[in-house]
């Protein structure tokens, strides 16, 4: 342990987080994970995990202590139903999160602050289509994101640009693209498109009514990118020398409709889409690495059927084990056990 580098995850108790600690550990990191909730689906590689509300200043200085880098993922966030439909929430929380963090880790003498952005702060004038133009690291400007999510991820970009001028601290702001993968939430509303689709199509096989409902006509666009690509472009992006903030994602580009056949197919079903009613973000959005290959000199390579074949999978077995579960618990019911 003495010669391990340490580190802090914010949000270690998440999707990305909790893939990231694994990845550190591996690293040979020594690793503190914070958050205000444990990993839901395994157990944290962390060598120190606190539940800690990064909304307090007090517990920003107790998250930061004695560590020299700190990756920064936590945030309230969800899918496109949950970004739109509690703005204040967001903006406040986030806000708070993540100006108490930053500066906490200036005061215990961070050196290195990895700032997790998104492509939601792009504006939404460069994302009406759905052929759309993939987009630059300097499309941000002149700023309109869609919802308060984008504003307050801007602004903290903004922040990390100004601490890393007036304070010397080396800071890293990755933009992620959709990312997907196993062990992330898959039910509740706060899950994203990949794994609602997988959720719902595993549904419609279990039960045997092979049809899902997709909100709007299906035909948006996104790019998407899996944990594993993910986790390597983050720890690159940290140990480089590249201050400004750079893309993460794939840049192929598919439809919702896509999407899901992609996943049918390796549900091995055929399923009927109705489309209904509902939050669809902006028309299209796709990434331009071109700034991330000559940056890092890589880019994401697992395809997105590798990616969801073992995405699908996993949720399969999620909503396998929760409808056995709901069975034997209505049986044992029935008979008067429970
Ligand atoms: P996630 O929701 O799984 O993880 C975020 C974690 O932050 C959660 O475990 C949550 O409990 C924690 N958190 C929330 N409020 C907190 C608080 N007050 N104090 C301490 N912890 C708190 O989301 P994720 O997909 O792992 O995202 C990680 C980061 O990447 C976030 O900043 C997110 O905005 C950003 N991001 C993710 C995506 C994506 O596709 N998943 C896309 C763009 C940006």
């Amino acid at each position: 342990m003495e010669n391990q580098v340490k580190v802090l995850v914010t949000g270690a108790g998440g999707f990305i987080g909790s893939h990231l600690v694994k990845y550190l550990k591996k690293e040979n990191f020594w690793v503190r994970g914070v958050d205000i909730k444990y990993p839901e689906f395994f157990e944290s590689e962390a060598d120190e995990f606190e539940i800690l509300d990064l909304r307090r200043w007090d517990n920003c200085l107790q998250a930061t202590r004695d560590v020299k880098e700190v990756y920064a993922l936590a945030a309230d966030m969800g899918g496109m139903g949950f970004i739109s439909n509690h703005n204040a929430q967001i903006l406040y929380n986030n806000s708070l999160i993540n100006l108490h963090t930053l500066e906490a880790a200036r005061t215990n003498g961070v050196k290195r602050y990895l700032y997790t952005s998104s492509a939601c702060i792009y504006p939404e004038y460069l994302q009406e289509e759905a052929d759309v133009k993939p987009l630059r690291e300097e499309d941000a400007y002149p700023a309109q994101p869609q919802d308060a999510y984008g504003w307050e991820k801007l602004v903290s970009e903004i922040l990390c640009m100004h601490y890393r001028n007036d304070y010397g601290m080396e800071t890293r702001t990755v933009r992620f693209h959709n990312i997907f993968g196993e062990n992330g939430t898959w039910e509740g509303g706060r899950e994203k498109a990949p794994a609602a689709m997988c959720r719902k199509i595993a549904e419609a096989k279990l039960d045997g009514k092979n049809s899902i409902e997709i909100w709007g006509d299906g035909e948006q666009t996104r790019s998407f990118c899996y944990i594993d690509d993910c986790v390597e472009g983050i720890y690159r992006l940290m140990r480089s020398d590249f201050p400004e903030p750079l893309n993460l994602g794939q840049d192929r580009m598919v439809t919702i409709n896509q999407l899901a056949d992609i996943i049918s197919e390796i549900a091995g079903v055929k399923i009927d889409k109705k489309h209904i009613d509902g939050q669809q973000g902006v028309r299209g959005r796709n990434s331009d690495n071109t700034k991330l290959r000559e940056v890092l000199n890589w880019e994401p390579e697992i395809s997105l059927e590798s990616g969801l074949a073992v995405t699908y999978r996993w949720i399969e077995e999620q909503v396998q084990n929760k409808t056995g579960n709901n069975k034997s618990h209505k049986a044992l019911t029935q008979s008067g056990v429970s």
